[in-house]
C-alpha cells in the first residue's frame, strides 16, 4: 500500500465500550497504525475540532462513529465528519440502531431531566436547576449543547456507508472491517459488516419444539448447557438478531439480548421478537396466556433494548 489513509474515531451518545473494543484488537492496533494516520480520536489523543474544520472535504478516508445522536454538539460533529470523510462507518449498536440510549425514546426530555436532576437521590439539587443551553453569569454567557427529545441513530442525520453492529462489535468483526479497508475489498455501500445468518443459526444449542409455561430470568434457572435457552423459558433474542458474534452469549449460558440488530429480513426487531416469544407459549387459554406473559418484565426494554431508534415505533408519541 502506498500513502497512509486517514482515519477518525468519534464517540457520541454511548458508554465508551466501543472505544475500548477498538483497543481490544490488541497487537492488530499496530496494523491500524501502519495503515492509517489517526486524525481524530478524542478519547486517546488531544485534538481540536478546528483541526477537522480546517481540513479539505474528503480528507478523511474513513470515520468510525460510535454512539447515538442526542444533542446538538453530537449532530454538529457527525455532520462535520461526514463533510470531511469519504466513508463513514456506524460503529456499534448505538450508532447503527440507537442502542441502549434509544430506550430514552420511551420518554421525552422533560421526563428524563426530572428523573436525572430532580427525583434522583444521587444529585444534590435543592433549587431543582435543569440544564439549559444558555446561562447568563457575571462573566458572560455560558452555553452547553441542547439535548434533543428524541435519540437518533447515525443514519437518521447523516449518510452512512457501512454498519458494524454489536454492543460493542466483536474484535473479529473490527479486524475484518480494517482488513477489508486495507485490501480495498469493502462490500457494497449500505452493507452491514456481520453475518447474513441469525444468532440462532450460529448457536449450537439443541433446538426442539418450544413449549413454554413460564418465562424466567437466567439467575432463576439451573440452566441446561445443551438446550436452547428459549425452550427453558429464558427470553433469548437470537431468532431476530443478525449473527456475526458466534452466538457469544448463549455459548456462556446467557441469552442473546439482540445487540447486533435485526437481520435484513426483519423490519422491526422488537415486533419479530414479540412474535417469536408469543409463538412458544404453551396454552390456548387467554387467562393463562396473560399470566405467562406477565412474567416478561419490562417488555419494551426486552424487545427494543438496542433498537428503539431503528424500530417502526421510533419513539413514544410526544404529548
Ligand atoms: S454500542 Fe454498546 S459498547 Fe458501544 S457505545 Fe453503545 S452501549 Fe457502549
Ligand atoms: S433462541 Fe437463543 S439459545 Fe435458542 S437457539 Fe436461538 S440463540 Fe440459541
Ligand atoms: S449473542 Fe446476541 S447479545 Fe450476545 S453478542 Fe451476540 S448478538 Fe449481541
Amino acid at each position: 500500500m502506498g500513502d497512509k489513509l486517514n482515519f477518525a474515531f468519534y464517540w457520541t451518545a454511548g458508554c465508551g465500550g466501543c472505544e475500548v473494543a477498538t483497543l481490544d484488537i490488541d497487537e492488530k492496533i499496530l496494523d491500524v497504525a501502519e495503515l492509517a494516520n489517526i486524525v481524530l480520536w478524542p478519547i486517546a489523543m488531544d485534538f481540536k475540532y478546528e483541526d477537522i474544520e480546517n481540513m479539505d472535504d474528503d480528507n478523511i478516508d474513513v470515520s468510525f462513529i460510535n454512539g447515538a445522536i442526542r444533542n446538538t454538539e453530537q449532530r454538529e460533529i457527525a455532520e462535520l465528519l461526514r463533510e470531511k470523510s469519504k466513508v463513514v462507518v456506524a460503529f456499534g449498536a448505538c450508532a447503527c440502531h440507537g442502542g441502549i440510549p434509544s430506550l430514552g425514546n420511551f420518554h421525552n426530555k422533560d421526563e428524563i431531566f426530572q428523573e436525572a436532576y430532580v427525583d434522583t437521590i444521587s444529585t444534590n439539587n435543592p433549587d431543582n436547576n435543569l440544564p439549559t443551553p444558555k446561562t447568563e453569569v457575571a462573566e458572560g454567557e455560558l452555553t452547553i449543547p441542547e439535548f434533543f427529545d428524541t435519540v437518533y441513530k447515525l443514519d437518521d442525520l447523516i449518510e452512512v456507508e457501512y454498519y458494524l453492529p454489536g454492543c460493542p462489535p466483536s474484535t473479529d468483526l473490527i479486524i475484518k472491517a480494517v482488513e477489508a479497508i486495507a485490501n480495498d475489498n469493502l462490500p457494497p455501500v449500505g452493507s452491514v459488516i456481520a453475518s447474513k445468518k441469525t444468532v440462532c443459526d450460529e448457536c449450537d444449542r439443541e433446538k426442539k419444539e418450544k413449549k413454554v409455561k413460564e418465562f424466567r430470568r437466567p439467575y432463576e434457572v439451573d440452566v441446561d448447557p445443551e438446550l436452547c435457552l428459549l425452550e427453558q423459558g429464558i427470553i433469548c433474542c437470537g431468532s431476530a438478531t443478525t449473527g456475526g458474534c458466534g452466538a457469544n452469549c448463549p455459548t456462556v449460558n446467557m441469552p442473546c439480548r439482540g445487540c447486533y440488530g435485526p437481520t435484513s429480513e426483519v423490519a422491526d426487531q422488537g415486533a419479530k421478537l414479540l412474535s417469536a416469544v408469543a409463538s412458544v407459549i404453551d396454552s390456548d387459554d387467554q387467562e393463562e396466556i396473560a399470566k405467562i406473559a406477565k412474567d416478561i418484565l419490562d417488555p419494551g426494554g426486552t424487545f427494543y433494548r438496542f433498537g428503539m431508534s431503528n424500530s417502526l415505533l421510533k419513539r413514544k408519541k410526544l404529548g
